[in-house]
């Protein structure tokens, strides 16, 4: 198992009170110096993504855009919710390169596991557009350069609280890509989109338990797995439908997390050789996020 993360990522400044905050990531680094201290994993620091590999997913306009708004000091907003600083760019460069990163290691051999510490997140992140605290689409990067590198089946498995409205955006008509994602409704970003022929969309109310969540995911994803055969499994990892969750409204506890992590590695052993690239996403209580990254980071390694 590798481990991808940089110091850049601490730097991606949102300012007081902005629930994306560099806590997150420091607890999310707490989990990983506990975990490494009974699994020896390697930690590698997450190279700059190729502009190659941002362009097969974003419009060069878009990067051009970007690129205009990084302030030189202070903060500046993308839309309502989404604020860089001068220490984003590189943040942001680096969280896509790590995906980009793990899916080269993956595909060359060189591991079977890898889980991405990064932020900014990325799902919102549509090819025109930053959105919802992601400025590039970090598991889009890695999805399309296994298809790049001549995969023909790499699913994507969002278990954040909110849809990933821009990997399915992305990946619509690609049906190389599945995307299964589980996601409050109605609930933040509430876009309407329609899913792709092998893509499962399945909205939970308000409320929705670990053990509805499971029963849900048994009947629902772990057979569109089974079926679709993925060569290469993606997560993004999000921990927003933890009980303790302040952005949310689902009550999935650390032991779900383990569970629907195994699901997901047994899928993998099935047909990806076990090959795993797990993404950090959302999850706003940085006090729950230790633990719940723990667990999923146990489970990941099995
Ligand atoms: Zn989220």
């Amino acid at each position: 198992m590798l481990i991808l993360t940089h110091p850049a990522f601490l730097d991606h400044d949102t300012g007081p009170g902005h629930p994306e905050s560099p806590s997150r990531l420091q607890a999310v680094l707490q989990a990983i110096q506990a975990f490494q201290s009974v699994h020896p994993v390697e930690i590698i620091d997450a190279p700059r993504a190729s502009r190659e590999a941002l362009l097969r997913i974003h419009l060069a306009s878009y990067l051009e855009e970007l690129e205009q708004r990084f302030p030189e000091q202070g903060r500046a907003w993308l839309d309502a919710d989404t604020k860089i600083s001068p220490g984003s760019r590189e943040a942001a460069w680096r969280a896509a390169g790590a995906v980009q990163c793990a899916t080269e290691q993956l595909l060359a051999g060189k591991d079977r596991r890898a889980f991405c510490a990064v932020r900014p997140p990325g799902h919102h992140a549509e090819p025109d557009r930053a959105m919802g605290f992601c400025l590039f689409n970090n598991v889009a990067v890695g999805a399309a350069a296994a298809l790049a590198a001549g995969l023909e089946r790499v699913s994507i498995v969002d278990f954040d609280v909110h849809h990933g409205n821009g990997t399915a955006r992305m990946f619509r008509n690609e049906p190389r890509v599945q995307y299964g994602s589980f996601f409050e409704h109605p609930f933040y970003p509430g876009r309407e989109l329609e899913p792709g022929e092998n893509d499962v969309f399945v909205p939970l109310s308000a409320g929705t338990d670990g053990e509805q969540y499971r029963r849900i995911f048994s009947e629902q994803v772990e057979p569109a797995l089974a079926a679709f055969q993925p060569e290469l499994i993606f997560i993004s990892a999000g921990f927003d439908a933890h009980a303790g969750d302040p952005l949310a409204h689902l009550a999935l506890e650390d032991n779900d997390y383990a569970w629907l992590t195994e699901s997901i590695v047994a899928a993998a052993n099935a047909s990806a050789r076990g090959r795993i690239v797990s993404v950090l996403e959302g999850g706003y209580n940085p006090a729950n996020l230790r633990s719940t990254t723990l667990a999923h980071l146990q489970a990941l390694i099995l």
